[in-house]
């Protein structure tokens, strides 16, 4: 293949995957069902504050999650103690999820028994940029041991997220975590994002976050 056939093949993938992202957010719409995607890099906490997350609201709404991995069915295992229906999605070689996996997933569930869904998108800050999954929220995060810099290495990630959520707050000061500094990264991409701080281990953090959240849900979206 030339380079130009590559580019075109990508861009029609692309175009593709838009075009289903806009089917699955008004069938989300329609259904009453707020869809929140969550994005970060390997080992930045998003199961563990899924889960956390999950266990919080799940006395309240009829809560789903999917969760993409390139192997392994670890993660939903971890998110199923939380008690809701989680489904895996291993994607192989593809190392983020795209509109058609989200949609293949939904099958069997109706959507109108549903009030929300979480999807957990493959640990990577690169690609998952690229695909809209339908989802009304996204939410990019980072964790106190990855350093403060992760946006600006990362900004289109942060540029195409809707909120930022620090992870592993619990841990800062063991790894003299600059809090300032993140906060300045994180605005220098993005100016005015708005950014929670929490640790999935102590709590801290989460009454803000769930109250942000449900606040969403009470917009209209559910
Ligand atoms: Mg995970
Ligand atoms: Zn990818």
């Amino acid at each position: 293949m030339t380079q130009t056939r590559l580019v075109e093949v990508r861009q029609n993938v692309l175009k593709h995957n838009d075009v289903l992202a806009r089917e699955l957010r008004i069938r989300f719409q329609k259904a009453g069902v707020f869809v929140a995607s969550f994005v970060s890099s390997p080992g930045s906490g998003k199961t563990a504050f899924l889960e956390k997350t999950l266990t919080k609201l799940r006395s309240q709404y009829r809560i789903t999650a999917l969760v993409g991995d390139l192997a392994t069915a670890n993660d939903a295992a971890r998110l199923a103690r939380a008690e809701v229906p989680v489904k895996q999605i291993v994607t192989g070689t593809i190392c983020h999820l795209e509109a058609q996996m989200v949609s293949d997933s939904l099958q069997d569930w109706d959507l109108n028994e549903l009030d929300c869904l979480f999807i957990e998108n493959v640990g990577n800050l690169v690609c998952p940029s690229s695909y809209d999954l339908g989802e009304a929220l996204r939410v990019v995060l980072m964790s106190t041991t990855e350093g403060e810099d992760k946006p600006l290495k990362y900004p289109t990630i942060f540029n195409t997220a809707d909120v930022a959520v620090i992870t592993k707050m619990d841990l800062a000061e063991a790894v003299e975590f600059d809090l300032k500094a993140a906060h300045a990264s994180i605005q220098a991409v993005r100016p005015a994002m708005q950014v929670f701080e929490v640790s999935s281990k102590t709590g801290e953090g989460m009454d803000k976050w769930l109250e942000f959240l449900q606040a969403k849900f009470v917009d209209g979206q559910v």
